[in-house]
């Protein structure tokens, strides 16, 4: 008799699916399997054996069963179930986010014709096809790429991403152009028709040799139904190999160029062995080493790559000796190892964190249990990096954004066997399947970079806190400015706090100098970026050969550019956003287009106009000042600063961050400015002065934790300073200097914050009491979107819940457009959390009814953002 199991899949879909067992089979649960769904072959988790298939619909065969044993173990199947139940969340989107190997698995996209495709073949005009077909290798897809599991830059759009127009190639303008590249597309559609008509399915890259199609082209063909695409996956062996040239001794020296001599010097010199790469960085080519190989000298290994830590060595050697705040909160959170925990580490700015949480983890190594530290996207720093390596050497194991998929992997391993206790690691590191877990720690628990924007828009931090319930592990969430959940779960018992009140070495926390913008631009008759006070204080911490940051929280130049004879504002032409002004910088490939406009958003550019697009005044007014021109300013007003910035234009890779850090703790930056990045817990002696420009437009933004962003911000950047022998400094410029955020940020007086944010969010039924969800509602159509928002405030209207659940909406979103696309939404507050998961099943069991797809739909359950 067949077996059947069922498998959760990484579709945009609420369910799981059953698929028979071939003989010889064994899938277990928590295995990986290949599974073929509809066209495609998907790679899922098994989540139960032998179920009996509903339905009289034929059931088809698991292609392949990947593990011999679970993968997934029982408690993160568990996790991964109450993620997809909590978020509303399908079961295999959120096992996809759990395994990073997409690196085991190769995918294949083929195509085929259909029938439809045949008989448009058929009608198409003989002769017409036989153009040109050279083909362009530089436009060769690469069909390999492994798309499957944990794929991290995917949009929600599960099944329907097809690949977009690569950039830099524009799409023709013009009536004569664009008839053109019709009968071009024509052309080339019939080309792909007749080579695919010959029989088999063909491979992407193999149809794109020979037909020169585009990928648009292939999209199209496919919507009209014409030819399908069909995916075939295999697994493959991600190992890292690291190819090492290794010296034959006992061979007699004939006669060597000098580059033969060179490599060979450099071959002993290094003890007989060196790794390839490390040759070529030296400037000594590979084809010499051939030729080494060739004549018996030299033999290459390959071998298992090895990983590094790597990371910025401590400056000092000597372990730290904890003080007694730090020593009674080690002692309260090893005490409890062995048992579920949650605590709030409430720790200020510079009170010693981060050697607690190394601590902890040596006790918990030490009793046998292997630890997770969360810290947030750019928190693992250079120096973070060497404190563990130092302290945990190979038993680190790490897992961030910026590894490629082989490393990702390879880390994934390495924790699964056991060789790595110690886990550090960005969000989605909460999934690492640490064996024997016992403690969990999150640092700067309330960042926003814990929250995934995509599906499954969890928060790492309270999936933390699930996690070390089902393992039985200690939780601790650290932070100088909590999150009002985290403070509120405190108050209520279900956290215990620890606090660390003081700096360490009684160092003072930096005291703070409100000036009033309002009452700078009276007294000096001048809209001004920076006051009197800030430029003070900043020549004199310069004069002292101190460094001083200053936060612009915008990157760019100008926010937006507004016409000043129409009022006009320039938005991006696919959002409903404005457009942000930048300058041409020096690798940047517009420079000769001079300055351009751009949508943080979608990506979109345009060149500057010299007027008004809408009345053709030349009084174009631009507004705000992002930290591009705040780095400007600064340096007209100090031109013997050494100036960095720090924001999304300049840090676009790891080892940006890593270079302007480095510029940064050798002193050689003396002025840095930047936006929000340059808050992030980074731990810079130097710093004495800190200057708060431009943060608290958000207070004006309807979002109901602006007044939260604004004193987190605040308080953290304002931290940075005085971390030092040298007490630090702090100017924060506002407009609303009444208001209580900006008020408790300046006092350094979170406990008051919290207690005012506190009764204001209980007054409008706001987390943290009860519960929220943000409905999306998007289409490219705007009456698609506004309809089915119209038809899910309907069902809301009649299904309330008895009263349980407050409504909001449906509204447009306040930002209405993005990428092309409406945006609607409904805001859900409901008193318990169990009637807001019930009225949201009910809400997505309409939405299926109604016909409304499922992938216009987004549910962001305890969201970060209301826009
Ligand atoms: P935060 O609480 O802001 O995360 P860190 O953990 O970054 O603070 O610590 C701030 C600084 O104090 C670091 O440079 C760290 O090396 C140092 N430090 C931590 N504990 C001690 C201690 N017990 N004695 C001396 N210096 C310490
Ligand atoms: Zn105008
Ligand atoms: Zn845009």
């Amino acid at each position: 008799m067949t077996a059947y199991c069922e498998v959760a899949l990484p579709v945009p879909l609420d369910r799981t699916f059953t698929y028979a067992v071939r003989l010889g089979q064994a899938p277990q649960r928590g295995a990986r399997v290949i599974a073929p769904f509809r066209n495609e072959k998907l790679i899922g988790v098994v989540t139960a054996l032998d179920v009996t298939p509903e339905g009289d619909f034929e059931t088809r065969y698991l292609e392949a069963v990947l593990d011999d044993e679970p993968l997934v173990s029982d408690q993160l199947l568990e996790l991964a179930e109450w993620i997809a139940g909590y978020y509303l969340a399908p079961l295999g989107e959120v096992l996809r986010g759990m395994l990073p190997l997409v690196a085991e698995v190769s995918r294949t996209v083929y195509y085929r014709i259909t029938d439809a495709g045949r008989d448009a073949l058929a009608t198409m005009v003989e002769g017409e096809g036989d153009g040109d077909t050279t083909a362009d290798p530089s436009t060769s897809p690469d069909a390999h790429s492994a798309s499957g599991f944990a794929r991290d830059d995917r949009d929600s759009g599960g099944l329907d991403v097809e690949v977009s127009q690569p950039l830099g190639r524009k799409r023709p303008k013009g009536g004569a152009r664009k008839g053109k590249a019709r009968a071009e597309e024509h052309e080339m559609q019939f080309r792909v028709l007749k080579r695919l008509a010959e029989g088999e399915p063909v491979k992407v890259s193999t149809l794109r040799t020979a037909t020169a199609v585009s990928l648009p082209a292939l999209t199209s063909l496919v919507r009209k139904k014409w030819i399908a695409r069909e995916t075939s996956a295999a697994e493959r062996d991600a190992r890292r190999i690291e190819r090492f040239a290794v010296l034959i001794p006992e061979a007699r020296l004939p006669k060597l160029t000098e580059k033969q001599q060179a490599i060979l010097a450099e071959l002993a010199a290094c003890g007989g062995e060196i790794l390839l790469a490390d040759l070529r960085e030296k400037d000594l080519p590979s084809s010499t080493v051939q030729t080494l190989v060739r004549r018996g000298l030299v033999r290459i290994e390959e071998r298992p790559a090895v990983f590094h830590l790597g990371g910025l060595t401590p400056a000092s050697d000597a372990p730290i000796e904890l003080n007694d705040a730090q020593r009674q909160a080690l002692d309260t959170v090893t005490a409890a190892l062995g048992a579920f925990h949650a605590f709030l580490l409430f720790g200020i700015t510079g009170s010693g964190k981060t050697a607690v949480y190394l601590a902890a983890m040596q006790k918990a190594l030490d009793r046998g249990f292997s630890s997770i530290l969360l810290v947030p996207e750019i928190g693992l720093t250079p120096q973070m990096a060497g404190l563990l390596d130092r302290a945990f050497g190979e038993k680190v194991a790490l897992l961030h954004s910026a590894l490629t998929p082989e490393e990702r992997s390879e880390q994934w391993r390495r924790i699964r066997r056991g060789d790595a206790p110690i886990v550090v690691g960005t969000r989605s590191a909460i999934f690492a399947p640490a064996p024997n877990l016992g403690l969990i720690l999150v640092d700067e628990e309330h960042d926003q970079s814990y929250k995934q924007e995509e599906t499954p828009r969890y928060n790492a931090r309270d999936v933390a806190v699930m996690r070390a319930k089902l393992a039985g592990a200690v939780a601790v969430l650290g932070s100088a400015t909590p999150s009002l959940e985290s403070w509120h779960n405190a108050a209520q018992g279900k956290y215990t706090r620890i606090d660390l009140r003081e700096r360490v070495m009684n160092r003072p926390l930096p005291g703070v100098e409100l000036v009033d913008m309002r009452r700078e631009f009276q007294e000096t008759g001048q809209e001004q970026l920076f006051s009197r006070a800030l430029v003070a204080e900043t020549k004199a911490a310069l004069e002292r050969g101190e460094q001083s940051l200053v936060l612009l929280n915008r990157r760019g130049y100008s926010f937006a550019v507004i016409c000043r004879a129409c009022g006009e504002k320039l938005d991006c032409q696919n959002c409903a956003i404005a457009l942000t002004h930048h300058k041409p910088s020096d690798e940047d490939g517009l420079a000769r287009a001079g300055q351009r406009l751009e949508c943080h958003y979608c990506g979109f550019r345009r060149t500057v106009p010299a007027r008004c697009p809408k009345c053709d005044s030349e009084h174009l007014f631009y507004l705000g000042a992002g930290s591009q021109q705040g780095e400007e300013r600064l340096q007209e007003i100090f031109p013997d600063a050494r100036i960095g910035r720090m924001d999304r234009d300049t840090v676009r890779g790891r080892h940006d961050l890593e270079r302007l850090l480095a510029r940064l703790h050798s002193g050689e930056i003396n002025l840095l400015v930047g936006t929000q990045m340059i808050a992030k817990g980074h731990d810079i002696h130097g710093i004495t002065l800190v200057g708060v420009v431009g943060c608290d437009h958000a207070l004006s933004m309807p979002d109901f934790r602006a007044a939260e962003r604004v004193f987190q911000l605040i308080s953290q950047v304002s931290g940075r300073a005085g971390r030092g022998e040298l007490p630090g400094r702090v100017v924060v410029q506002t407009y609303y200097p009444d208001h209580y955020a900006i008020v408790a940020a300046t006092a350094n007086d979170y406990a008051s914050f919290a207690e005012r944010e506190l009764k204001y969010r209980r007054w409008m039924h706001y987390p943290p009491f009860g519960a929220l969800a943000n409905v999306l509602v998007r289409s490219p159509k705007l009456e698609e979107a506004a309809g089915w928002a119209a038809t899910l405030g309907k069902y809301l209207v009649q299904n309330q819940n008895s009263g349980a659940v407050r409504v909001l909406g449906p509204c447009t979103a306040p930002i209405a457009r993005i990428k092309g696309v409406y945006r609607f939404h409904l805001i859900l507050k409901a008193a318990s959390r169990k009637a807001l998961n019930a009225t949201l099943r009910g809400l997505m069991a309409h939405a299926e009814k109604a016909e409304i797809p499922r992938r216009h739909l987004v549910v962001d359950v305890d969201p970060q953002r209301l826009m």
